[in-house]
């Protein structure tokens, strides 16, 4: 991925059709599965502007952790969302969250509680599976909650805070 570590979060993202330097619309709209079912995974006009938000958190995120993020899941329109299993009313069908790892900076957990105990205005900071964080954006007008959440299996739910999964449960379920 074209991404530099940057080590102060940017104020502010430049408003263009590219949603920040760091993060194409490209990458945030990629999808394996909307690939492998043929779907489209173009966002509609009114989920441009929570992309560039997204696009200036993702950044920011890896403004915190000095390494690039990999994202393994952004924008999923309602289409490809309901493909994947996600929650009708999932933040990653607005275009308000991304799903990611940073190897360069540890495990998933560790990702999760430093994005957690930085300044960043994130509405929930969630530990998922022991695979990979979640992190999302409050919808237009509203506040963060900065929740921080845990799931490590759809028969426990989501757990407050930021805990470890033990690896038996790491089983693959819903995506917030
Ligand atoms: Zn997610």
């Amino acid at each position: 991925m074209p991404l530099s570590p940057k080590l102060s979060p940017k104020p502010s993202a430049k408003r263009s059709v590219k949603p920040s330097p760091g993060f194409t619309l490209g990458q945030l709209t990629h999808s394996d599965t909307a690939l492998r079912l043929g779907l489209d995974n173009r966002p509609p006009p009114e989920h441009l502007a929570n992309l560039r938000r997204l696009a200036a958190m993702l950044e920011a995120i890896e403004g915190v952790l000095g390494h690039p993020l990999k994202l393994t899941s952004a924008y999923r329109n309602p289409q490809v969302n309901r493909a994947v299993g996600g929650v009708p009313t999932s933040r990653h069908a607005l275009g308000l969250a991304a799903d990611f790892v940073c190897p360069g900076f540890g495990p998933p957990l560790e990702v999760a509680r430093a994005i957690a105990l930085s300044a960043l205005d994130i509405d929930q900071v969630i530990h998922e599976y022991g695979r990979w964080v979640h992190a999302g954006l409050a919808t237009p007008g509203a506040a963060a909650r900065r929740q921080h959440l845990t799931i490590c299996s759809t028969e426990e739910g989501y757990l407050e805070g930021l805990l470890p999964c033990a690896p038996a449960s790491r089983a693959s379920g819903i995506q917030a």
